[in-house]
């Protein structure tokens, strides 16, 4: 049966009751307070908590708050016209040009405004043209062939 535990008042880990007062001696020992967020963290850990909690892995400059706060100028987003990615501060820009620029659709062949782009491939306009696939003078022989056999 396993033991109910404790809360360990350090780190807030549930520990088991019969080795509480040793963990809770290498506990505070080993747990530093993080500078930036007050969390309690591992002494060995808390290069690793900075880089994943306060490091932006875009500009990799470390915060001084949380990474959810950080509206990073440098952060990967999509275009919504191109899909291609861009950085943050450079996508608005990008945006105005690639809005009135046309991209060919493998599908329909024709060249798409790419501001219809994210509604295209759905659209009953993008339609496989239909292609002779075969000449006529193609099919005659097709058919000659076959008789003669
Ligand atoms: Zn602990
Ligand atoms: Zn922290
Ligand atoms: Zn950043
Ligand atoms: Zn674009
Ligand atoms: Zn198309």
């Amino acid at each position: 049966m396993e033991s109910p535990g404790k809360l360990c008042s350090n780190c807030n880990k549930n520990i088991d009751t019969n080795s509480y007062e040793l963990h809770l001696i290498h506990c505070q020992r080993n747990t530093v307070f993080c500078s930036i967020c007050n969390e309690g963290v591992l002494k060995n850990y808390l290069s690793n908590h900075i880089l994943e909690n306060h490091t932006c892995p875009y500009c990799h400059i470390q915060l001084d708050t949380s990474l959810d706060n950080h509206e990073c100028p440098r952060r990967i987003e999509v275009c919504i016209y191109c899909l291609n990615e861009f950085e943050h501060a450079n996508l608005f820009d990008h945006q105005r040009n690639c809005v009135n620029r046309t991209t060919y659709c493998e599908i329909c062949r024709q060249h798409i405004l790419n501001h219809l782009w994210p509604n295209h491939l759905s659209s009953r306009t993008c339609q496989p043209p239909r292609l002779p696939f075969k000449t006529n003078e193609e099919l005659r022989q097709e058919v000659l062939s076959f008789i003669r056999k």
